[in-house]
């Protein structure tokens, strides 16, 4: 095991996935969360679908951004 580099990627939020995240789901559940709060899922683009989907169902998924966000 190898010591996890200070530079690597945040990895998708996605169950056993290992892959670098490029989205970022923004989230909100209002039966435990005021409206301001913003809970991050990390995505890999093979789980952005999967993961948005799912908070889409549940009418919680408020914004997808990419990830990390650009510079400047
Ligand atoms: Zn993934």
């Amino acid at each position: 095991m190898r010591e996890p580099a200070a530079t690597a990627p945040d990895v998708c939020s996605a169950k056993g996935c290992p892959a670098p995240a490029t989205w970022a789901l923004l989230w909100n559940n209002p039966a435990l969360h005021t409206p301001e709060r913003r809970k991050v899922w990390l995505a890999c683009d093979e789980h952005r679908s999967s993961l948005s989907d799912f908070l889409g169902a549940r009418s919680f998924l408020k914004d997808v951004e990419p990830h990390p966000e650009p510079a400047g």
